[in-house]
């Protein structure tokens, strides 16, 4: 090996991890009113060789826990043993909101809105600090993983500043069949990152408090891909599988109730809708014998992207979201094999590799 190729150490909350060693870090957060300490606990894994730094979060909204089975599978995954350069993985940010169950902190703050944050600002702004300051401005490249909202699912989908061709090659990567180009939105983790020149990529698959496998499966097949493009692995072996085609979405919008109800839902997850198709029916409860009942159509082509899953509806709740491509059929296609693969999960105890 020669000298330039070695990788270099990183100290994080003042404990240094030397190259080809691998740890366990505890960052304190704070204290409850109980005085039980609060850390976040992240994992380290400095390679021999050099190479990129990456950070891997999850819940960062403390209800959203797709990611942290991702990262238990991720940590799991024998390649790692051949990983260039540093990895850094954060299963739960929000280590406040996670213990509630819920989306914020307890000062009742949304997390991905209070970037960067300061250290003597609110309880949610101090969190955003450590996290800034003590993982993401160590690191080249990020990868924050999310879900839909409580009651929300959504089709796994990348969202990612396509402005940056590093970041777009990054997206497709992914290998998912829906990228959105997401602007930064203020207050995000993505921005602040951005500000210090760390390139991150938003994972958004499934619903918040759930677990679902095709989501988990597709965000850890993303990660791994995504650090093969940044060379942190070595090459995949060629294999007769046609990789799966990314399609970037031109826009895309929610379709909201008309009226108060309980909905019907039509369309699923994935589906292609044509301009006027039925998505769901809201009729009224107190209303049973009039039968009024009030259709939601799809007000463009497009697949849907994003769901609902609670019948219970007010006016203006959003529904079903509806991204837009410029060749439908094609992304249609796309979603359909990646469904097809995604069938059948391969072990009941959820750490068969062979999907990888
Ligand atoms: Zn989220």
């Amino acid at each position: 090996m020669i000298a330039s190729e070695k990788n270099q150490p990183i100290t994080i909350n003042g404990v240094t991890v030397q190259p080809g060693e691998q740890q366990i870090i505890d960052l304190p957060v704070g204290k409850l009113y109980t005085h039980t300490d609060l850390n976040i606990p992240l994992q380290v894994i400095c390679g021999r060789k050099t190479g990129p730094t990456l950070f891997i979060s999850a819940a960062i909204h403390g209800d959203e826990l797709n990611g942290v089975e991702i990262v238990r599978r991720l940590i799991k995954s024998s390649v790692l043993k051949r990983l260039r350069g540093t990895l850094i993985v954060v299963p739960v940010v929000n280590i406040f909101g996670i213990i509630q169950h819920s989306r914020y902190l307890p000062d009742r703050r949304d997390l991905n809105r209070s970037f960067p944050g300061s250290k003597r600002g609110s309880l949610t702004a101090r969190l955003a600090h450590i996290f800034l300051t003590e993982i993401v401005r160590k690191c080249d490249y990020g990868i924050d993983l999310h879900t839909g909202a409580i009651h929300r699912s959504n089709l796994p989908q990348v969202r990612a500043n396509l402005d940056d061709p590093e970041t777009k090659q990054l997206a497709e990567a992914f290998s998912v069949p829906v990228i959105l180009n997401s602007n930064l939105r203020d207050g995000s983790l993505r921005q602040a990152a951005a500000e210090h020149n760390v390139k991150v990529l938003l994972y958004e698959a499934g619903e918040a408090l759930r677990f679902d496998e095709m989501s988990i499966r597709a965000g850890v097949r993303g990660i791994l891909s995504a650090m093969r493009v940044l060379e942190m692995l070595p090459p995949k072996k060629p294999s007769h599988k046609k990789p799966l085609e990314p399609f970037i979405a031109r826009s895309s919008s929610w379709e909201r109730a008309p009226e108060s109800g309980v909905l019907r839902a039509v369309a699923s997850l994935g589906a292609r809708v044509n301009k006027g198709d039925l998505l769901g029916v809201i009729s009224d409860p107190s209303d049973l014998f009039d039968q009024q009942e009030y259709e939601i159509r799809a007000q463009y082509a497009g697949l849907v992207i994003g769901k609902s899953n609670i019948p219970l509806v007010n006016e203006g709740d959003a529904l079903f979201h509806i991204a837009r491509f410029e060749d439908i059929q094609e992304a249609a296609a796309s979603v359909e094999a990646f469904q097809n693969r995604s069938e059948n999960p391969p072990n009941p105890i959820f750490d068969d590799q062979t999907f990888i």
